[in-house]
């Protein structure tokens, strides 16, 4: 094949030195990183439960690492329901991805923050305290759920610093599981309730809260959940762009943030 001997040796040579390329330059790995939050799974809501289980088989398997920054569930009421055959369901799809090979991380949200490390183990997620500051691609990446960003609704906030306490905790999960379960859905349906009735701008972040967070943690890309108003924002912070990223509910199809060196883009899940 080769004509004369020495071409052959010339041409190893070049390539050698880097001056002949080959046609199809190796591309680099652009793996990115996954976000998701406020899917508020729950038995009631097949179809999105099956967006979800697609999404982790097909976006998430190819993903550098999948972030669930809170409410993934619409209630959770302790890791002694994990056997609740949805909630079994769910728990395996999340081992299969980690059996995968994708780091998979779980934040709390104000609908499933007694998630513990039973929980953990079974499914293969790691879990992640809010707030938490990643590095991704070099750039510092402050993770959140999003309501410890609502300062303006003050009753919520009250019953938050009860609700995360130990002794509310460890009382809860004394209490039998049906009774448990009970309550949930009555507090869900007076949170429906309260939400229609509390104004707009109290249910979103407050700016001055958010401009606090991005100078306490050195003026990182913010991304965040809860408040069901995707978006990117930027805030100028003395003098430091900050790009906020607000994650989408799963009420109507499913949604993830991508993000890689290049940037992050919110993407759209078709509904199953
Ligand atoms: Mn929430």
């Amino acid at each position: 094949m080769c004509p004369p001997k020495t071409w052959c040796w010339n041409a190893l040579k070049r390539y050698d030195r880097g001056l002949i390329r080959p046609l199809r330059a190796p591309r680099p790995a652009r793996l990115s990183t996954l976000f998701i939050s406020d899917l508020h799974l729950c038995a009631g809501r097949p179809q999105i439960q099956q967006t979800f289980f697609r999404f982790l088989e097909r976006e998430a398997r190819g993903a550098r690492a999948l972030y669930i920054l809170g409410d993934l569930f619409e209630y959770w009421v302790g890791d002694d329901d994990l056997d609740d055959p949805f909630n079994a369901s769910v728990v395996s799809a999340l081992a299969r991805l980690a059996a995968g090979g994708v780091p998979t991380y779980l934040m709390h949200g104000n609908r499933d923050f007694v998630i513990g490390d039973a929980f953990a183990r079974a499914s293969g997620v790691t879990l992640l305290p809010d707030p938490s500051l990643i590095k991704l691609d070099g750039q510092a990446v402050l993770l959140m759920h999003g309501d410890t960003l609502c300062t303006l609704d003050t009753d919520y906030q009250a019953f938050r610093r009860e609700a995360r306490s130990e002794a509310w905790i460890r009382n809860l999960l004394q209490r039998p599981l049906a009774e448990r379960k009970a309550a949930a859905e009555s507090l869900r349906r007076q949170s429906e309730q309260e939400k229609r009735a509390k104004a707009v701008e109290i249910m979103d972040v407050a700016p001055a809260e958010v401009e606090d967070v991005l100078r306490r943690y050195g003026y990182p890309r913010l991304i965040h959940g809860h408040t069901h108003r995707p978006a990117r924002h930027v805030h100028a912070v003395d003098g430091h762009g900050c790009e906020r990223w607000v994650l989408a509910d799963w009420y109507r199809s499913g949604s993830y943030l991508s993000c890689d060196a290049s940037g992050c883009r919110a993407v759209q899940l078709d509904a199953t």
